[in-house]
């Protein structure tokens, strides 16, 4: 599986006043050096909880119950906060939807984006300003006045500009972009796409994309996996995926290609999200399926190979090694 990126089983949990929610149910992942996954499903299928996990991000009431998130060749998941600090914003580094709220917005942007290369390099900050300088003229920006500006004097288009370069600053081997154009106007949103696109082939790093736009998908990535309700569902090449889509939740999903630059959320796929409390038994996706047999209600299908780098979890497909040839 994935050279730079395995995770397996990962079981994340929150403790609420309504009981435990079940937001990750042993969701699958991997990637390649370079390589560019998109992560895909309705809101609240776990998506944002499974980059947040592979950051080491989850916070409390949440939690990391089981499973595995192997990093070059480490297990994040049983690393110290002081190991991890020193992968995060590093070696991986994330972007979200709403640029200004990560940035500090009583700090100059230069000092910011030079806190980060200092981090890494173990250098002073002051040292950091010619490469702070190069970065900003790297993602397009004016790089004497933007290093002078206050989060809040710059449009979001441009915090997000920030945003990229601040997160690959550090050369990280990953980044992990949630939704990162989806509160920007629709012209700002294809530059920041065509942005990320130049930069993470000019440094190669790989790139996770957060997405419930499929259009952006087919765009941008190499490989994508379709996530419901804290399971992963299916995960194939992008090209195979669009080509032939194997689970029933899927087949929905790209009926439901919203135009390009529509945010809201997909409604072509009869029923609502389930309750993560009290999860739906079997395969999640059930009481929304036309295919449902009995023993989706009884067992969870597991995530098997049907044919190669083409992953389902549904009972309609036998996994490659499973099938046998008659006589
Ligand atoms: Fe539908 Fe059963 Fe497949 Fe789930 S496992 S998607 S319920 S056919
Ligand atoms: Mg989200």
């Amino acid at each position: 599986r994935g050279k730079l990126l395995d995770v397996s089983n990962l079981k994340v949990s929150f403790y609420t006043y309504r009981g435990v929610v079940k937001a990750l149910n042993g969701v699958e992942l991997w990637m390649d050096s370079g390589e560019r996954l998109g992560v895909v499903g309705e809101t609240g299928c776990g998506k944002s909880v499974t980059s947040l996990a592979v950051m080491r991000l989850i916070e409390q009431p949440g939690e990391i119950q089981e499973g595995k998130i192997i990093f070059n060749g480490r297990n994040l998941v049983e690393l110290s906060e002081e190991k991890m600090n020193n992968i995060r914003g590093v070696e991986m580094s994330m972007i979200f939807q709403e640029p200004r709220s990560s940035l500090n917005p009583v700090m100059k942007v230069g000092y910011q984006i030079g806190e980060a290369i200092a981090k890494s390099k173990k250098i002073r900050i002051k040292n950091t300003y010619p490469e702070v300088k190069e970065m900003l003229r790297l993602v397009g920006l004016d790089a004497e006045r933007v290093m002078n500006s206050y989060p809040h004097e710059l449009s979001g288009g441009m915090s997000q500009r920030v945003m990229i370069g601040m997160a690959l600053a550090t050369h990280p081997k990953l980044l992990i972009a949630d939704e990162p154009t989806s509160a920007l106007d629709v012209t700002i949103q294809a530059q920041i796409l065509e942005l990320l696109d130049e930069l993470a082939r000019k440094m190669g790093n790989a790139v996770m994309l957060i997405t419930h736009d499929m259009g952006v998908v087919a765009e941008f990535c190499d490989k994508v996996l379709v996530m419901y309700a804290g399971n992963s569902v299916e995960y194939a090449s992008t090209v195979r995926l669009f080509e032939k889509p194997l689970h029933p939740y899927t087949g929905g999903l790209l009926q439901a290609v919203p135009r390009v630059g529509r945010t809201d959320e997909l409604k072509a796929i009869k029923g609502t999200v389930p309750d993560l409390v009290n999860p739906p038994s079997g395969c999640r996706f059930h009481p929304r399926c036309p295919y449902a047999m009995d023993i989706c209600k009884a067992e969870r299908p597991p995530f098997v190979e049907i044919e190669p780098d083409h992953y389902v979890a549904c009972y309609l497909f036998k996994g490659k090694n499973e099938v046998r040839e008659d006589g």
